[in-house]
């Protein structure tokens, strides 16, 4: 039931990481898939577009349309972090950061929905967080960003049911992506951070960007026909379990 052969999907941010990952993953089931990224990367057929722009986003969305002949399936996963409280961080990271998390998904949704509707079986996966609902240190910016994709998801699957378009989303615990890579580089024992970060997650690993790709996969996919509203965690257990200290 993930099988996906002449499913026609565009994925956001899929020239690294947890989206390129997912491109992979939709290929390897049979999909076409787009990616529309700063920097599509070795992408077969990659868009280069900026999500905090309405017009190349306009432009990507259309262009990847008529390459693919149409679209089913809009991965919303290009995002950017933010360090700190709300000391941290001026006004203009506020709103680049909203820009780019939360607009960037309004943008690319709103060029896609024409096509979507015209699907029949239409699905958007929104690539959230586990910081929408968890309560990270240092990280008020970015959890406000990924809590408003949270209710946005929510309001979109509301909006586009009775269109026969649904709308989920993924929330990622800490995953191993050049993200993540490039925090450990910065921190000043990244071994030790990394090693920190592992144990954070019950499961005692950090998640792999393929793991993520399987749930979005799931999502997308026939399987999933009457999944639409929810956030699917794949955390290693980091929102659900309360264990005891060891
Ligand atoms: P990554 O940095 O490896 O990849 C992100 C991709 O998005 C890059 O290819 C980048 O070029 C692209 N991108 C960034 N800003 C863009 C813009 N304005 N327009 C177009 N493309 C843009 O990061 P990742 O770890 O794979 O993260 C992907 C998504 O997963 C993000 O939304 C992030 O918030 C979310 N996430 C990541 C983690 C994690 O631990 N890595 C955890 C939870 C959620």
């Amino acid at each position: 039931m993930t099988e996906l052969s002449g499913v026609r999907a565009l994925v956001t941010g899929g020239g690294s990481g947890i989206g390129e990952a997912t491109a992979r993953a939709l290929a390897a089931r049979g999909a076409r898939v787009a990616v529309l990224d700063l920097d599509p990367g070795a992408a077969p057929l990659g868009f280069t577009a900026d999500v905090a722009d309405d017009a190349s986003v306009r432009t990507a969305v259309a262009d990847a349309a008529a390459a693919l002949g149409g679209i089913d399936v809009l991965v919303n996963n290009a995002g950017i972090g933010a360090a700190g409280t709300v000391e941290d961080n001026p006004d203009e990271m506020w709103h680049r950061v909203l820009d780019v998390n939360v607009l960037g998904i309004v943008r690319t949704s709103r060029a896609a929905l024409p096509q979507l509707r015209r699907s029949p079986h239409a699905a958007i996966v929104n690539t959230c967080s586990i910081a929408a609902t968890a309560g990270l240190p240092q990280r008020a910016l970015y959890s406000a960003s990924k809590g408003a994709v949270l209710s946005l998801t929510l309001a979109m699957a509301a909006d586009h049911v009775r269109e026969g378009i649904r709308v989920n989303c993924v929330n990622p615990g800490t995953v191993d992506t050049p993200w993540v890579g490039r925090l450990l580089d910065a921190a000043e024992d990244p071994a030790a951070e990394r090693r920190a970060l592992s144990a954070r997650q019950p499961t005692g690993r950090l998640v792999g960007p393929e793991e993520v790709a399987a749930a979005i996969v799931y999502l997308a996919s026939p399987a999933a026909a009457t999944v639409t509203g929810t956030a699917l965690a794949v955390d290693g257990g980091m929102a659900g379990l309360r264990l005891r200290p060891e």
